[in-house]
C-alpha cells in the first residue's frame, strides 16, 4: 500500500500526510498480535483516517492552514479503537478545509481527484478517503458525516459509506465543525468491511458527552440474514426535480433487485425535504461559528507574525488561516445567532429541524427501510460549481435530512450513469445501523 500511494497519490492527492514510520511499528505490532494468536478481523489490516481525527504526534490539518501545524497530544477515540483492533494506519486523507464542503475542492492542500476520472469531483468532505479506498491506497477509512460527507463521496467514488445513527460513535477527538450533526463512521469496498470498522469503532464513550449509552448491536451477526418482507420506503420528494435521470434508473434498478430478494415497496412522502437545505445552512454554520472561534492564534494553530496587539493577532491569524468558504460560514452562522437575528434564523431552522425529524418518524413507522439516490447527480467537473454556492449546496438535498433527524443512512454502490458510479442511499431507524448493513451486503 505504501507503494501503491508513492506511485499513484500525487496524480490523485487523496493523502495529506502518509504516515509510513507508524505505519511500519503498527503493522509489526499486528504481525506479532497475529502470530501469538491474538488478532481481530482488523489486525495488520491498512487504513486511513480522514484529517480531522486527532492522532498523536502525527499532523492532524482538518484541511486547513489554520492547522498546518497540529500536532495532537492525544489520539480520538474512533482511531485509538481502531488501533487497538490492530488495523494500521496509513496516513490521513485530504477533506474539505473543516468538512465544509461537496467536493473536495476547499481544501488547503489542493483539490483530489476521482480515480475513476482525473477531471471529475471525488465528492466531499471525506473525498480524500473515498478517492483512497477507491484508487486501492487504503482498504479502508474513516470518514464524517455532517450533512452528506461520508454517503456522498462513496457516491461519487463508487464505494460503501455508513453514517451511524448520531451519538453511536464517539466525536472525541474529533475536530468539531457542527456538533450536533457531526458523526463519524466506516468508508470501505463493501458493507461487510464496513461492519467490521463498526465493530471496532462503535459504542459508549464517557468522554463525549453526546454519546449514546446504548450497547451497539454486533454488526456482523446478522448479514447474511434474508429480506423477505422487508418493508421499503421510496419517498416520493427524492425522485422530483433535480434528479439526473440516469440516476433515477439505476437508482430504481436497484430497487427492483431488492423486490426479487423478497422485498416490498411502497411510495412514502417526506414533505419537508425542501426546507432541509435552509434549515442545515443555517444550523451548521451556527455551530461552527461557535466551534471555530476557538482558532485565535494563541494556544495552537496558525499565528500571524509579529501581531501589534491582542486584536490585531486575533484577526489577522484567523484572516491567515481560513480559507474563503470556512469564513464565509462563520460570518452567515455569526450574524444567525446574533441579537434580534436569533429567532428569525436560527429559531426558526431548529423548528423545521424537528418537522423533518417527525416526517422521518412517522414514516419509518411504516417501513423498515427508506431508499433514494444518495445525490441528485454523478460526480461533477472539478471547477464546475465552485463558484456557485447555491448549485454547491443543492448537491446536497438528499442527504442533509438524515443528519437533521439522526437517523443512520448507507451509501451502496449501485452502478454507473454518465460512465460514473451511482450510489443508492438507504435510510433506517435509529441504532438500525445492522439492519441498514445487513440491507446492503444481500444486495451486493
Ligand atoms: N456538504 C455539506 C457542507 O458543506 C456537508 C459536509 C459534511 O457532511 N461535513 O456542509
Amino acid at each position: 500500500f505504501l507503494a501503491r500511494i508513492a506511485k499513484l497519490d500525487p496524480q490523485l492527492n487523496s493523502y495529506i500526510t502518509v504516515s509510513e514510520q507508524r505505519a511500519l511499528e503498527q503493522a509489526a505490532t499486528a504481525d506479532a498480535l497475529i502470530q501469538n494468536g491474538k488478532g481481530t478481523s482488523l489486525t495488520g489490516i491498512p487504513i486511513a483516517h480522514k484529517d480531522l481525527f486527532c492522532t498523536e504526534g502525527t499532523l492532524t490539518t482538518c484541511g486547513s492552514k489554520m492547522l498546518n501545524n497540529f500536532i495532537p497530544p492525544y489520539e480520538s477515540t474512533v482511531t485509538s479503537r481502531i488501533q487497538q483492533a490492530g488495523a494500521v494506519m496509513l496516513g490521513k486523507t485530504n477533506m474539505d478545509e473543516f468538512a465544509m464542503g461537496s467536493s473536495n475542492e476547499n481544501s488547503f492542500y489542493g483539490a483530489v481527484k476521482n480515480p475513476w476520472n482525473l477531471d471529475m469531483v471525488p465528492g466531499g468532505s471525506s473525498g480524500g478517503s473515498a478517492a483512497a479506498i477507491a484508487a486501492g491506497l487504503a482498504v479502508a477509512a474513516t470518514g464524517t458525516d455532517t450533512g452528506g460527507s461520508i454517503r456522498q463521496p462513496a457516491s461519487f467514488c463508487g464505494i460503501t459509506g455508513l453514517k451511524p445513527t448520531y451519538g453511536r460513535v464517539s466525536r472525541f477527538g474529533m475536530i468539531a465543525y457542527a456538533s450536533s450533526l457531526d458523526q463519524g463512521g466506516p468508508m470501505a469496498k463493501s458493507a461487510e468491511d464496513c461492519a467490521h470498522l463498526m465493530q471496532a469503532m462503535a459504542g459508549f464513550d464517557e468522554k463525549d458527552s453526546t454519546s449514546a449509552d446504548t450497547p451497539s448491536e454486533d454488526y456482523l451477526a446478522n448479514l447474511n440474514a434474508p429480506l423477505t418482507g422487508l418493508k421499503i420506503g421510496l419517498p416520493k420528494e427524492y425522485f422530483g426535480e433535480g434528479l439526473d435521470s440516469q440516476v433515477a434508473d439505476i437508482i430504481m434498478a436497484a430497487v427492483k433487485e431488492f423486490e426479487k430478494l423478497g422485498a416490498t415497496v411502497k411510495e412514502i412522502s417526506l414533505p419537508n425535504l425542501q426546507l432541509s437545505i435552509p434549515s442545515y445552512y443555517v444550523i451548521a454554520p451556527s455551530e461552527a461559528s461557535s466551534n471555530l472561534s476557538r482558532f485565535d492564534g494563541v494556544r495552537f494553530g496558525h499565528r500571524c507574525d509579529d501581531p501589534k496587539d491582542l486584536l490585531d493577532m486575533y484577526m489577522r491569524s484567523r484572516a491567515e488561516g481560513f480559507g474563503t468558504e470556512v469564513q464565509k460560514r462563520i460570518m452567515v452562522g455569526t450574524y444567525a445567532l446574533s441579537e434580534g437575528y436569533y429567532d428569525a434564523y436560527y429559531l426558526k431552522a431548529q423548528k423545521i429541524r424537528r418537522l423533518i425529524k417527525e416526517d422521518f418518524v412517522k414514516a419509518l413507522d411504516e417501513v423498515d427501510v427508506i431508499m433514494g439516490p444518495v445525490a441528485p447527480t454523478t460526480a461533477f467537473g472539478l471547477g464546475s460549481k465552485t463558484s456557485d454556492p447555491v448549485a454547491m449546496y443543492l448537491e446536497d438535498i438528499y442527504t442533509l435530512s438524515v443528519n437533521l433527524a439522526g437517523i443512520p443512512a448507507m451509501s451502496v454502490p449501485a452502478g454507473f450513469a454518465n460512465g460514473m458510479p451511482v450510489g443508492l442511499q438507504v435510510m433506517g431507524n435509529y441504532f438500525a445501523e445492522a439492519k441498514l448493513l445487513n440491507v446492503a451486503h444481500q444486495y451486493q
